[in-house]
């Protein structure tokens, strides 16, 4: 095959780098603090500063000096163009890149930018999902620059972090609810860290997502129409090595894709992107890159920003990145696991034990609210990373099942065993001591059973953070750091307001009311915790005793978010008002109907036009065989033609059962596509038409099997996951 053969002659591209000291480059290309501070005037400085750290507003007068100096910078970098950066729902990013370059008139020109254009822009946004929010007629959107996320060079363009809003208001992007929802647990979160330390002013969220994929060598990649199309294949038979001899996880990285890994890395690194550990994983050509944690906002906006990235340097090396949840059935797929803290501006990890009594009770206070905010809503968590491709993933058998639950291991379940036991209003100085000494006091600064970790745990402590793993690949992590951040909120406002109460009304200590509602929680809170092997069967079944919930497809954890509480739960916590929750629902819908749409034409043309006609040509050849046979040995030809007539056989059975298949299939979304209500044309192509992709690919890949290997038009599993 012609691809093949262009895969197997590619040399590793190897760039050469000016230095190894990549900490010499890191955010070069960034307009950090060290550069603001270089470029500005103080007042200018610290205006911006007081923008990141306290929401305050921008003057006018002070906008044209950001700008005129991010613009010097910006040309210093190479830059010509500049674009408002955001993330719209489609779930990648956007830009419209305007040039710095103006005519002043005489045939005179310079270089132009000002205060309101960093502030703001109107972009002919018409075409970006708005669930109805914005019509056509009134095409205006706003994109507004987010000071909290520094401005950045990329190629020959400075890139500015902005939200993006309707006329009227509403949030049309990813940002703007996050960052919402990170305003509310910093309010909520810093309130109840003052129970400890008087000092605390401002809490952060933390995230550090660690990002999986495959690399794919591209002449093959573009030789399979539903990888172009879908990122996923929608055909393939299972190679005879798969992943059992465990022998790519972890392993030496291969030369070109060290290479590749190696030119990515050191753009991340000038783009301010902390990137650290990379490695292989489990399934061959699957590969893991994660970079230290940062405040959420801006490690949302660099995830996003390493996406695109991983593509345009990819391209350079002949690679294509899959960064489908599933592209290989059988094969383990990818995800991107959310790791999750608060800290607070005194530099205390919020979720990390501590080395005395008291800050081990603050840490216990944000661990058990945290379990409680999962349990009381882990069907918006779920909600929360509920695409069309995580589907694939979730449930799968390598994959965290689609039920939330929450590991915590064994030292913490029996600290919080303990914990349950504590009386109900007034402690007595001897339990009081009791619990300081043996309870909180004996948490261990480090947790030694998070080495042993649960893989299998859609939701697991850590050490001193929790790990979100259901998160997809293809996530844009903004989405479930908003559910996770506005639960919290809410979680520890109820709190707050608990522990106040009996303070007031049973007159107790402010540690002993604490000591009560923990102990509440982790009553109520009980039924999420699970610690068992979260891919097996009795698992499922356990569950639904404990009254979990457990949307296997995307309709129905989608439609969780609009029942009346949870779109009041958004309203009155400030994140999104029912109309936005509302038309989040129908673009989310609306996007897992279309890609089983186009999932389901790429299988139909696959199957009709490329893997029918190629059986019937081999098929064919086999004719002419047995026609020869026949010739030779005459009337005891069918001695010596057995084997190839029963192929022959066996081919047409396959073709017929995949034309039946594939033109039912074709009935079921025209049936589906004349729906109008959202959730139930989904729910259409979800249990109509997708169940016929199995049945499509079942004899695809029989057929597979049986034709000869020189005449099969699209490369294998066996090349597309071996070839280095
Ligand atoms: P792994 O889970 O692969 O063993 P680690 O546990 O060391 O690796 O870290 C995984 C990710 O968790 C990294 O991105 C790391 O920066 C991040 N992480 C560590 N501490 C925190 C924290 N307090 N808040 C958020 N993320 C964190
Ligand atoms: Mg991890």
């Amino acid at each position: 095959m012609q691809a093949l053969q262009e895969t197997l002659n590619r040399k590793p591209r190897v760039i050469q780098e000016e230095t190894n000291r990549r900490s010499s480059l890191f955010g070069s290309k960034v307009f950090t603090k060290d550069s603001q501070r270089h470029h500005l005037s103080k007042d200018a400085y610290n205006a911006v500063q007081d923008a990141v750290n306290h929401g305050t507003k921008i003057d006018r007068d002070i906008a044209d000096q950001v700008a005129s100096a991010m613009k010097s910078w910006a040309l210093e970098q190479g830059a010509t163009h500049y674009t408002h950066w955001f993330q719209p729902l489609t779930g990648i990013t956007a830009e419209k890149h305007d040039a710095f370059f103006e005519p002043i008139g005489d045939g005179e020109a310079m270089e132009k930018f000002g205060g309101s254009q960093l502030v703001q822009q109107e972009p002919d946004a018409s075409s970006f999902p708005n669930g109805g929010i914005r019509n056509t007629f009134e095409a205006r959107g706003y994109t507004a620059w987010d000071p909290t996320s520094p401005a950045f060079v990329m190629g020959s363009t400075l890139c500015i972090p902005t939200i993006f809003v309707s006329y009227t208001g509403e949030a049309l992007d990813n940002k703007t609810p996050l960052l919402r929802a990170l305003q509310a647990v910093d309010g909520a979160a810093t309130a109840v860290a003052k129970y400890f330390d008087k000092n605390v002013k401002k809490v952060i969220a933390t995230l550090g997502w660690e990002q999986e994929f495959f690399l794919i060598d591209s002449a093959l990649a573009n030789a399979r129409p539903d990888l172009v199309m879908a990122g996923r294949t929608v055909v393939g038979h299972h190679p005879a090595k798969g992943q059992q001899l465990d022998d790519h996880y972890f392993g030496s990285i291969p030369t070109r894709a060290l290479a590749y890994l190696r030119e990515l890395e050191f753009e991340c690194v000038q783009l301010g992107i902390p990137v650290k550990t990379r490695h292989n994983e489990v399934a061959p050509n699957q590969f893991e890159i994660a970079p230290l944690f940062e405040e959420a906002n801006l490690a949302v906006d660099h995830n996003s920003l390493l996406m695109d990235v991983m593509e345009k340097v990819a391209e350079r090396h002949h690679f294509r990145v899959l960064f489908h949840e599933k592209p290989f059935a059988g094969i383990n797929g990818s995800g991107k696991h959310n790791n999750w803290s608060l800290a607070t501006d005194t530099g205390v990890n919020l979720l990390a034990p501590g080395k005395t009594p008291m800050s081990n009770l603050q840490f216990l206070t944000f661990f058990v609210n945290t379990i409680m905010a999962v349990h009381n809503h882990a069907d918006l968590l779920r909600a929360s990373i509920a695409t069309a491709s995580n589907d694939h993933r979730l449930g799968a058998n390598e994959a965290p099942p689609a039920i939330i639950s929450v590991f915590i291991g064994e030292q913490l379940t029996q600290v919080l065993n303990n914990l349950e036991k504590v009386s109900d209003g007034k402690l007595s100085p001897e339990e009081k001591t009791e619990l300081k000494l043996n309870v909180v006091g004996k948490i261990p600064y480090v947790l030694l059973d998070n080495t042993d970790r649960n893989r299998t745990s859609p939701f697991a402590f850590t050490g001193a953070k929790f790990e979100f793993r259901a998160v997809g690949s293809t996530a844009n992590c903004a989405v479930p750091m908003t559910v996770l951040n506005t639960i919290m909120a809410k979680q520890l406002m109820e709190f707050k307001t608990k522990v106040d109460a009996l303070i007031a009304k049973k007159k107790i200590k402010k540690d002993d009311a604490i000591f009560n509602v923990l102990r509440d929680y982790i009553k109520k809170s009980k039924s999420i915790r699970f610690e068992g092997d979260g891919y097996g069967d009795a698992w499922v079944k356990e569950a639904k005793k404990r009254g979990l919930s457990n949307n296997k497809n995307t309709p129905d954890a989608l439609k969780v978010k609009v029942n009346k509480e949870n779109l009041d739960l958004f309203e009155k916590m400030g994140i999104l008002s029912h109309i936005e929750s509302e038309a989040r629902y129908e673009i989310e819908l609306e996007d897992y109907m279309m890609r089983l749409q186009i999932e389901g034409r790429i299988l139909g043309d696959l199957a009709t036009n490329f893997i029918i006609p190629t059986a019937i040509g081999y098929q064919n050849t086999l004719i002419e065989n047995v026609s020869g046979l026949k010739n030779i040995f005459g009337s005891s030809f069918k001695k010596h033609a057995k084997e190839q007539i029963e192929l022959i056989t066996s081919i047409s059975g396959h073709i017929a059962s995949i034309k039946s298949n594939v033109d039912k299939m074709t009935e079921a979304r025209k049936k589906a596509n004349k729906i109008t209500d959202a959730f139930k044309k989904s729910k259409a192509y979800c249990d109509k038409v997708k169940p016929l992709f199995e049945d499509i690919r079942y004899h695809c890949d029989k057929l597979e099997m049986t034709v000869a290997d020189e005449y099969w038009p699209l490369p294998k599993y066996r090349e597309l996951l071996f070839t280095k």
